[in-house]
């Protein structure tokens, strides 16, 4: 049996690759979108232009990430595509904001799930990277979006069908806002609806095997992920945020504005339609648990507990906002008739700081374990992310995101207390020599080092990390261990699944290079596979800096899923049970609205 083998994700090559500028192109697109959905007022920054990179696109729009193919499932019919180049449409930055032209609705999705996948881009320093089935389904490796695909009060992720798809409604006689009854809501329209399925494909793409859900935190994360990265990307739109910031009632980030999901689109059960979600927002001591029904209980529905991951990172950002301008309120406070300037500046902080923490976040996936991830290990993931980038922490922003946790119940098992030093990820137990072929000056590049190497290069690389993680004696310290049998369990050999480089600018302007590499291994007792393995963050010069462990050969491990897949739904259960699950069919049911089986 050889050592080990490369996953999928390397077989396959990298996808997909973007549009390279060449001279004398466009620098940017710009189109219009809706902030939030079509209920929201003008009054409240309803409408925006979006910023992209310009690249050709085809009617659809047809473009190298993403292509809009807006067909109607119960029928067949397609509408008509939209062509971006089209002048009409280029001198008025795209199609005017409409709930009844569909080439709108097509021109919407794109924009948002490309600036989406653009923030990811700057976050993360490199090519985001769509998952294994979405790159075997399509040649290029592009997401298909379809805006009206049936009539169904949801939207989704399919990897196995290498889509986005989007339904639509009739709203309820009880409406919210400016929606009519009976006319059609559309979650396509929804900004938040979209940033929220396209984070669902990326973070999938990141890390296609998080998908697996062995423990309650699993589809709750992805849930919370994506509600988090939604959020967010709304602080891009500074009138939504200023409006938001004029509503609250001592200019914090309380406001519905900005604290309510995908308001149009929200639960028609019960009396018309609320919010989808909103944030468990709740001021309060920084030493005082929230109460207990808003608490941390992995018994709660998984929408619910991706909730309080969500409410957790919020508060820590409202906490660190009052923090970063208390100065300016104490000013304003002395000089009356100043609210105007002070909403102001105060949107602008709010706008960086949100920026901030969407990079913490985002990049805080590739500090997380291949598999089996917790919230409690996602902390550790902010805040070792955060420390790498910034380590002396004027603002206190991972104090901050600890003490939120620790309001909402979060726990973190395997450490001592809850001290920045403790939290942090470690790196291998004993010191171990430099990987060969992965330091900074060994690594050879195509085009740039954010840019996804040629194939020879990321199989050598993947074949160096394989070797070193697999050699005699070494297994242990990355939650691995040879293949073979063993009483009755059966060990696969391990599978490098990705190495991938990491780059940002630190606030001193520097840049920092890291490459993150992953190795799952699973082995199998009776019918069902358990994984283990480790994600292994490589400093410039080739060293592990640190190794975030699932131990493939802990036997509590493989209880602790035991336990959880007892009362799961069977979709959950395939994932662990047949060679091939199905991805889509897990995702379905983390977007359905009840945890019954
Ligand atoms: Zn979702």
């Amino acid at each position: 049996m050889d050592p080990f083998t490369l996953g999928s994700g390397l077989t396959h090559g990298a996808k997909p690759e973007p549009y390279r500028r060449l001279p004398g192109d466009p620098v940017r697109r710009v189109l219009r979108v809706y902030t939030q959905d079509p209920g929201t007022s003008r009054s409240d920054g309803a409408i925006a232009e979006v910023e992209l990179p310009w690249e050709p696109v085809g009617p659809g729009p047809t473009g190298r990430i993403f292509v809009v193919r807006d067909i109607h499932r119960p029928t067949g019919d397609v509408w008509a595509p939209i062509d971006l180049d089209d002048f009409r449409v280029t001198v008025g930055k795209g199609l005017p904001p409409s709930t009844t032209n569909p080439q709108f609705a097509q021109q919407m999705t794109y924009a948002v799930a490309m600036s989406t996948y653009e923030r990811f881009r700057t976050a993360l320093g490199r090519l985001p990277e769509f998952a294994p089935a979405v790159i075997r389904k399509t040649k290029g490796g592009r997401i298909e979006i379809r805006p009206h695909w049936d009539q169904e009060d949801n939207a989704y992720y399919e990897p196995d069908e290498a889509a986005l798809s989007f339904g639509y409604v009739k709203s309820s006689d009880r409406s919210e806002g400016s929606t009519q009854p009976g006319a059609y809501v559309f979650t396509c329209l929804s900004h938040d609806v979209v940033a929220h399925e396209t984070a669902h494909a990326i973070l999938d793409g990141m890390r296609p095997h998080l998908m697996r859900p062995s423990n309650p935190d699993v589809a709750a994360f992805h849930e919370g992920f994506a509600d988090l990265v939604a959020l967010l990307m709304r602080f891009r739109y500074r009138d939504v945020v200023r409006r938001g910031l004029e509503d609250s009632k001592d200019e914090t980030l309380d406001s519905a504005l900005l604290t309510d999901m995908a308001r149009q689109w929200g639960r028609t059960d019960g009396d018309g339609r609320a919010p989808l979600r909103h944030i468990l927002y709740r001021q309060g001591r920084p030493d005082e648990p929230v109460p207990k029904a808003d608490r941390y209980d992995k018994k709660k529905e998984h929408h619910e507990l991706g909730a309080v991951l969500v409410a957790a990172v919020f508060e820590a950002i409202g906490r660190v906002f009052r923090a970063k301008t208390r100065t300016l309120r104490k000013i304003a406070a002395q000089s009356p008739g100043s609210r105007d300037h002070l909403i102001d500046l105060l949107t602008a902080a709010a706008r960086d700081l949100a920026g901030q923490f969407l990079n913490i976040i985002i990049r805080a996936v590739d500090y997380c374990p291949p598999v089996d991830l917790t919230f409690g290990e996602f902390l550790r993931a902010l805040v070792t992310a955060d420390w790498v980038t910034v380590p002396d922490d004027p603002y206190q922003y991972r104090e901050a995101l600890v003490l939120a946790f620790r309001r909402y119940g979060i726990t973190v098992p395997g450490v001592p207390d809850l001290s920045e030093d403790a939290l942090l990820w470690k790196g291998p137990e004993v010191a171990l020599p430099p990987i060969q072929g992965l330091s900074f000056s060994e690594l050879r590049h195509r085009f740039e080092p954010g840019w996804f190497a040629d194939h020879g290069e990321r199989q050598s690389r993947a074949n160096s990390f394989g070797r070193y993680v697999t050699s005699e004696g070494r297994h242990k310290y990355f939650g691995l261990r040879p293949p073979g049998r063993s009483g009755e369990l059966l060990y696969d050999a391990p599978v490098v699944e990705s190495v991938r480089t990491l780059r940002r600018l630190t606030p001193d302007d520097d840049l920092d290079f890291h490459v993150v590499a992953e190795v799952t291994q699973r082995v199998r007792k009776g019918k069902r596979w358990y994984w283990g393995g480790s994600t292994v963050v490589i400093g410039a010069e080739g060293s592990p800096r640190f190794v975030i462990g699932k131990g493939v050969t802990n036997p509590e491990r493989r209880d602790a899923t035991d336990a959880f897949l007892q009362h799961a739904p069977r979709e959950y259960k395939h994932a662990f049970e047949t060679e091939e699950w199905s991805p889509g069919a897990v995702i379905r049911r983390f977007h359905s609205r009840s945890s019954k089986r």
